[in-house]
């Protein structure tokens, strides 16, 4: 059996706290350090560090149980939105936009800059923000992002207005069927994505 001892502050600086490893009734000792990537023994050796950062290792040579590791690492991203900006000030806006060639006429969701028929410069125009439910299906795994509750309902939908859909969660209880008409709403919160300040309800339920 591998589990966890108690977790204690060490009295060092930085983010540690100790955590002990045992198995079958045995304390195993390593030193994990958080922060620097650095390694330090604890005066007494009986004790495994761990903190936010890297783990730097554990000694197992003798066979004892690897210690376990809990690493909490967060990211944040500066992306540039380019020609897509937009779509990204409809959401906040509270607007889903499209795109739409002056030439033919063509439609995109998601908007694309230039026509693929005629290379022409596309227009953005706003969409009504409703659709029908192409196929649905219920999702037990968060988004690698996370920011949604599991489960939850995950829609291929297509757009009114447009010739182009979105796969996005539907807030419903239950999986709609096909045809199933939902509208988009909009949160106010930041959050994890920028796509997950959209979701969708149902509107209408025509099959
Ligand atoms: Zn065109």
């Amino acid at each position: 059996m591998v589990g966890e001892g108690p977790v204690r502050s060490t009295g060092l600086p930085g983010d540690f706290r100790v955590l002990g490893a045992f198995r079958g009734g045995r304390r195993r000792h390593g030193i994990v350090r958080s922060g620097l990537g650095g390694r330090s023994r604890s005066p007494d050796a009986g004790s495994v560090l761990r903190g936010g950062g890297a783990w730097c290792g554990a000694p197992a040579l003798d066979g004892g149980p690897l210690s376990l590791l809990h690493i909490e690492m967060a990211q944040r991203y500066r992306h540039a939105v380019g020609s897509a900006d937009p779509f990204h000030k409809g959401l906040e806006n509270g607007v889903l936009r499209a795109t739409e060639c002056p030439e033919c006429g063509s439609t995109w969701f998601p908007p694309r800059q230039f026509c693929d028929a005629d290379l022409s410069e596309t227009t953005w125009y706003d969409l009504p923000g409703t659709g029908r439910i192409v196929a649905a299906t219920r999702v037990h795994s968060p988004p690698p992002f996370g920011g949604i509750d599991v489960p939850y309902i995950l829609a291929s939908i297509r757009l009114d207005g447009v010739d182009g859909g979105i796969t996005h969660r539907v807030v419903a209880e239950e999986i709609p069927e096909r045809g199933t008409v939902v509208a988009v709403t909009f949160s106010n919160r930041q959050p994890a994505h920028p796509l997950l300040r959209i979701a969708f309800v149902v509107k209408e339920v025509t099959a």
